[in-house]
């Protein structure tokens, strides 16, 4: 069988060039969409994320104000820094990076940040408007995963989704849209876990099977029938004396064992990871949109 390795990039730019369009006809209207970054602390791959998405907001024409705190950051400080940016009218999105240190409460944190301008998504009240099928920001991983189907024209609605991982970020909010009464939802979902009993016996009955785990090399041939379709989340460092840095990336999938047997396969780097910013610039420019009626 001929996999397609679906190209995230290409799919990622596609979107964006459409975004750009749309930052361009909001700046008519003198809008110019604008999100706050937080970051506390000197975590290297939160700081690389971070960077990462401010660049992406500067080639998008969307301004970004960068709060880089140090790690003695107090909770009371955090949160008054959320509420100054709640109430500035450049700021139509507040990214909160996380993990958060500690001594941060990062619950607290996050459901400060009001709602119209929660363009992670993460807050209780836009995660209850995400299940009851309402508008609302759609968490930027599992929104970009329905994106890359969606682009390469794998229809849900009948499938057997198998997704594996349950986290707040990306397994829960995935199930939920997958479920929906919608042209990219209308799936039938089953969601597994470190509970699971056998996930293998799961994973074969899938027609696409998502894997969110962070386990490397997790979902094996065996695991995989014949003709599914593959999306990776897992971003996982293995180390690799042979690379300059010491490590390379890999997913929560056996890709080289899957590629002959699998319809469609996601690679990583450069499969689900460019589509969860792409999405956070959606969000984003969708807030200035409703700040603007
Ligand atoms: P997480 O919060 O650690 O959740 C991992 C999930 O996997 C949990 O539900 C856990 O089960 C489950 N799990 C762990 N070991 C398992 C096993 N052996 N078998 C079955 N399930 C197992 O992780 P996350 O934040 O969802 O992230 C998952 C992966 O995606 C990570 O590699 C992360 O780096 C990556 N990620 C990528 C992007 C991107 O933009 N590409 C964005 C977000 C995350 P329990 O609930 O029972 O503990």
């Amino acid at each position: 069988m001929v996999t397609k390795i679906i190209d995230g990039k290409q799919i990622a730019e596609a979107i964006r060039q459409q975004l750009k369009k749309e930052v361009a006809e909001l700046s008519t209207q003198h809008i110019i969409p604008g999100l706050g970054v937080i970051l506390v602390g000197d975590d290297p791959a939160s700081r690389s994320y971070v960077t990462a998405k401010e660049k992406a907001c500067g080639e998008m024409g969307i301004y970004s104000r960068d709060h880089r705190l140090s790690s003695d950051t107090t909770e009371e400080e955090l949160i008054e820094l959320v509420n100054s940016l709640n109430i500035d009218p450049a700021i139509h999105g507040i990214l909160v990076q996380l993990p958060l240190p500690a001594h941060i409460d990062e619950k607290k944190v996050l459901e400060t940040i009001v709602p119209e301008k929660d363009v992670d998504g993460f807050s209780p009240i836009n995660v209850g408007r995400m299940v009851l099928g309402q508008k609302t920001f759609l968490p930027c991983t599992p929104h970009g995963v329905l994106k890359l189907l969606e682009y390469s024209n794998i229809l849900t609605e009948g499938k057997h989704v198998v997704i594996v991982g349950r986290s707040n970020i990306v397994g829960k909010p995935l199930a939920n849209m997958l479920i929906q009464k919608s042209s990219s939802g209308n799936a039938t979902v089953t969601v597994c876990h470190s509970r699971t009993r056998d996930i293998g016996a799961m994973t074969r009955q899938a027609d696409i099977v998502i894997a969110a785990v962070g386990s490397p090399a997790l979902i094996t041939k065996d695991m995989v029938k014949e003709g599914a379709v593959v999306i990776d989340v897992g971003v996982n460092r293995v180390t690799d004396p042979s690379r300059k840095r010491g490590f390379r990336l890999c997913g929560d999938v056996d890709f080289d064992s899957l590629v002959g047997h699998v319809s469609h396969l996601t690679p990583v780097p450069g499969g689900v990871g460019p589509l969860t910013i792409t999405m956070l610039l959606f969000n984003t420019i969708e807030s200035a949109k409703a700040a603007g009626e």
